[in-house]
């Protein structure tokens, strides 16, 4: 997935999206927006940072995971095994990303079945909506996007809409310091995105 912070306007319908497609309890979050306000008054602005898994290449949650309940797919989509997950939560310490929850919520088996976002006491977080590419359809929070700000697709496809948009720049990601290897990309409008990248590290 390649973000364009120049594009998001902050609108949050990419994580309303997301619970909806996910069913995600109230209190978690697959995805979220942050914001940071930027100058004085009457010469101000402010930043969106769309955020989510960041289906890490070397992903420090796998490796936290006492269980082995977090594991990368073929896909490359960095996935949790509810059946093997006991919720013990070093995963939650281990991503700086902040992308993974608990889910809080007791739900009726069919619900779960259907969300299982909603496994109890279970690690939950970001799957790229594996289920809506299976049958060729892009992620919730991409497709609900207004301002084409999320765009999902192949990067070593010259034709894909990610290519086209990215248009041979450089991309960044978040964090890039602790050798996660994230494969959620930047396109980078704003010089700052590190620095708000590692306040959210620090919450
Ligand atoms: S890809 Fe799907 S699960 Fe991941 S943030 Fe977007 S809507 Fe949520
Ligand atoms: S839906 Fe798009 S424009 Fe709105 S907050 Fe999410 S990424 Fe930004």
């Amino acid at each position: 997935m390649v973000m364009d912070l120049e594009k998001c306007i902050g609108c949050h319908a990419c994580t309303v999206a997301c619970k909806s497609e996910n069913g995600v309890a109230i209190g978690g979050s697959r995805t979220r927006v942050l914001e940071q306000e930027h100058g004085t008054y009457p010469e101000t602005s402010r930043f969106f940072l769309p955020m989510m898994c960041n289906h890490c290449e070397d992903a420090p949650c796998i490796k936290a995971c006492p269980n082995k309940a977090i594991l990368t797919k073929e896909n490359g989509i960095v996935d949790i095994n509810k059946d093997k997950c006991m919720g013990f939560q070093f995963c939650l310490s281990a991503c700086p990303y902040g992308a993974i929850y608990i889910n809080p919520d007791q739900e009726p088996d069919d619900y779960v079945k259907d969300y299982p976002a909603r496994t109890l006491f279970k690690a939950d977080k970001c799957n790229f909506c594996e289920e809506r590419l299976e049958v060729g359809l892009d992620p919730s929070c991409s497709n609900t996007c207004p301002a084409d700000a999320r765009l999902f697709g192949d990067l070593s496809d010259p034709n894909s809409k990610v290519s086209q948009l990215i248009n041979g720049e450089k991309l960044t990601g978040l964090l890039m310091e602790e050798g996660t290897k994230p494969q959620v990309y930047y396109k980078d409008g704003r010089p700052d995105i590190f620095k708000v990248s590692k306040a959210i590290n620090n919450k």
